[in-house]
């Protein structure tokens, strides 16, 4: 979901969004600062930037996110299916995890690098329609509704599977 294109734009308003998305979960700045190995560093970020291990998943599963999508966003599993993949991207948009959502972009269609700058403060995801993107699929499309502190992203995001892998495709916005 190209989800930073409905962000409220400009003003003070955004600005309180920005500052809410980096603060779920505190205190990210103080856990980089040690000269340790980069991928442990990417690591400790993003637990802490991000959502917590113990914590439900943003993406709405009744899973902790430590056994729902933070295994995907650190790459020790791949998405099954359409809707996995769908969902994990949007808990790496509440857990501010731009790499993931680029790293599941189709090649074909993703742009050159995905913002850091998440501004705004994602609340819920509802599923409302699958079509394919199953194991034995190829392709896939799941409709959503993303809901956000200023409103609702309704989108029908296309998927297709790439070398094994489940990638972001394209979406339209329908509301
Ligand atoms: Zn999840």
């Amino acid at each position: 979901m190209p989800i930073i294109a409905p962000v409220p734009t400009a003003g003070s308003e955004s600005n309180n969004a920005t500052a809410s998305v980096v603060v779920v979960g505190a205190s990210a700045s103080t856990s980089a600062r040690r000269p340790i190995p980069r991928g442990y560093v990417r690591t400790a970020v993003r637990q802490t930037a991000g959502v917590r291990p113990d914590r439900p998943c943003p993406c709405g599963s009744t899973a902790d996110y430590g056994s729902c999508c933070q295994p995907l966003h650190l790459g020790e599993r791949q998405a099954d299916t359409a809707e996995q993949l769908m969902r994990s991207r949007y808990s790496a948009y509440v857990a501010g995890d731009a790499t993931y959502v680029w790293r599941t972009w189709h090649p074909r269609t993703r742009p050159s690098d995905v913002d850091d700058d998440i501004s705004v403060t994602w609340t819920r995801l509802q599923i409302v329609d699958i079509a394919a993107g199953g194991i034995d699929d190829d392709v896939g499309e799941v409709e959503f509704l993303a809901h956000h502190r200023h409103g609702v992203l309704h989108e029908r995001s296309r998927f297709a599977r790439r070398a094994g892998r489940w990638f972001y495709l394209d979406g339209d916005i329908l509301d």
